[in-house]
């Protein structure tokens, strides 16, 4: 797995959630980085591309299943 903010390869130390991973390094820093610090936007931008992405599948989840609902 390679982590989503730093893109280095992630063993199984890493933090897996939502299909993603982040490695222990930007756990730590992801906690100690505040928000007037350059890297800040950095891990809100990984963030948010993966909050968007969760967004998105359950979207299409949503419309899958709608499908099902549809009268034959
Ligand atoms: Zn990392």
């Amino acid at each position: 797995m390679e982590c989503l903010v730093c893109r280095r390869i992630v063993d199984r130390d890493g933090l897996e959630f939502w299909g993603a991973t982040i490695c222990p390094s930007c756990q730590r820093k992801m906690l100690e980085v505040t928000a007037d610090q350059p890297e800040y936007g950095a891990y809100v931008m990984a963030l948010r591309r993966l909050w968007r992405r969760q967004l998105q599948a359950a979207r299409d989840r949503r419309l899958k299943e709608g499908e099902h609902l549809e009268p034959e």
